[in-house]
């Protein structure tokens, strides 16, 4: 049995002003892929290992990944998917096909532009080709995604550590179609609801219940999978919002039923999905009056994982407003770095840091700080970090020690604070600090909560803040909750 392995994989932030472009993809081909994502716990990872221990041929054709930023390009989207869909022509035919999405991606011309691919991938294969397809849980689900693929599956974990085992579930599935043991019936649920970016961390109530809720489906007779997603708001589509997908073994009625039940589940829980955090000022002012260090503060209108600028100062200006020693924060700010590699390490300098890619991250802040050194940006993380990744790469990065006891990490590419390695490689033990800043809101859980003496999120401004009646939406379905606080559902 021959399976082939590919996909396109992005979560775009539609009110992001940085386009995905060709260039903005990092393209894999082939073994390139096994290389890169082989040993790591990404959906790639779980595709390939389910070669093993399905005793089947998994064939990596073609992967093209970006972090989150804005639209993608039609040129992109063309010449992507135009030679992903080409190498799944020229090596064919195929058993099945293992598709590698996110499920929130957006072109200029397809707003479900997963759907789009599932479609072509459909239309390449044709009807009789089981196609799995793997999503984040971020994904904003839509019946052309579930109308063109056999079964799909999404992780169930956010931050997001069970890329791998959920991609094995996926495969097994389609191994087990191509086998004839199974006939996989999938239903999808799309209740008018939108669940608050801070409160889909997986580990607590609401969305703790919400996963039980799809563990307990997938215990019934006959079901194969059970998936709910929790959408990703900073997508201006008419599918952002909550999907619930059940994947039964030849009983469309029992699908339907399932997704039903975990939607209607939800939905009497809705009131609990909004969101409820502090502000900047307020958020400083209780990391400062702390018994102890550190406190996390999660910068949520700076998600970096979530599409937004690295940039923003508006944590840091509090900071310094309210005179907080012991202070730890990235900033995305390629021209302040040249400017410090400049000066040389040791040297005294001051310049304006951050707030420069718009004006929705807070204005530039003067800093005056010495040089304490510069690396080439590039760490990496054997521990189990949120979408499996193990290496990154912030550019050129230089460590800048204000007077005021601030350690301010200057990155030259956009890298998120998601892995506690990002300061190791600098010298800087962020367990010594006062307050920490860690730009997402579930992504840097993993990485710093084990030391934080406390997590706050944070209600600050930008591209991914959680206050969402800062953006301004023409496309989302009407009526939404909360948006639409008299939405009905069913
Ligand atoms: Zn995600």
């Amino acid at each position: 049995m021959r399976l082939a392995l590919l996909g396109v994989s992005h979560e775009t932030n539609t009110f992001s002003r940085v386009p995905a472009t060709y260039e903005s993809f990092d393209i894999y081909r082939g073994e390139e892929i096994a290389a890169q994502f082989g040993e790591s716990r990404s959906t790639n990872a779980g595709f390939l290992e389910a070669a093993g221990r399905f005793d089947v041929e998994v064939v990596p054709l073609f992967y093209a990944v970006t972090g989150p930023i804005g639209t993608i390009t039609k040129d992109a989207f063309d010449r992507i998917v135009g030679e992903m869909l080409g190498l799944l022509r020229d090596y064919g035919p195929w058993d099945g096909v293992l598709l590698s999405q996110h499920g929130a991606a957006v072109s200029e011309e397809y707003p479900d532009a997963d759907g789009e691919v599932a479609a072509r991938v459909r239309a390449a294969v044709g009807p009789d080709v089981p196609v799995g397809m793997m999503l984040d849980l971020h994904t904003n689900l839509s019946q052309k995604m579930i109308e063109n693929t056999t079964a799909t599956v999404l992780y169930r974990t956010n931050p997001h550590l069970d890329a791998r085992p959920r991609a094995v579930e996926c495969a097994e599935i389609v191994v087990r179609t191509v086998r004839g043991e199974v006939r996989p019936v999938q239903a999808l649920e799309m209740p008018p609801l939108v669940v608050n970016i801070v409160k889909q961390f997986t580990g607590e109530e609401p969305m703790l219940g919400v996963m039980r809720d799809a563990e307990t489906v997938i215990e019934r007779p006959g079901m194969l999978s059970a998936s709910v997603g929790e959408g990703y708001p900073y997508a201006d589509v008419a599918e952002m919002g909550m999907g619930f997908l059940a994947v039964s073994d030849g009983d469309g009625a029992a699908a339907r039923d399932a997704a039903r039940w975990m939607a209607s589940r939800a939905w009497e829980r809705r009131e609990q999905f909004l969101g409820d955090t502090p502000s900047p000022a307020e958020a400083m002012r209780a990391a400062a009056s702390a018994e102890k260090g550190p406190v996390v503060l999660m910068d949520v209108g700076d998600n970096i994982g979530g599409g937004s600028s690295a940039d923003s100062t508006v944590l840091l200006a509090e900071a310094r407003r309210q005179g907080v020693r012991g202070y730890l924060q990235s900033l995305y700010d390629p021209g302040a770095v040249e400017a410090c590699v400049a000066a040389g390490v040791g040297s005294e300098i001051t310049l304006a840091v951050g707030g420069k890619t718009d004006d929705m991250h807070g204005s530039p802040v003067e800093v005056t700080g010495r040089v304490r050194l510069i690396s080439d940006g590039k760490f990496e993380d054997p521990e189990p970090t949120h979408g499996g990744f193990r290496y990154y790469d912030g550019g050129t990065t230089v460590v800048l020690e204000t007077g005021d006891d601030h350690t301010l990490v200057l990155t030259s590419l956009r890298v998120g604070n998601t892995s506690r390695q990002q300061m190791y490689s600098l010298g800087i033990r962020p367990e010594d600090k006062r307050v920490v800043v860690a730009k997402g809101v579930v992504s840097p859980r993993p990485a710093y909560a084990p030391i934080a003496s406390e997590v706050i999120l944070v209600n600050t401004p930008g591209v991914t803040t959680s206050d969402l009646s800062f953006f301004d939406y023409k496309k989302r379905r009407r009526p939404l909750y909360p948006f639409e606080a008299d939405a009905t559902y069913p």
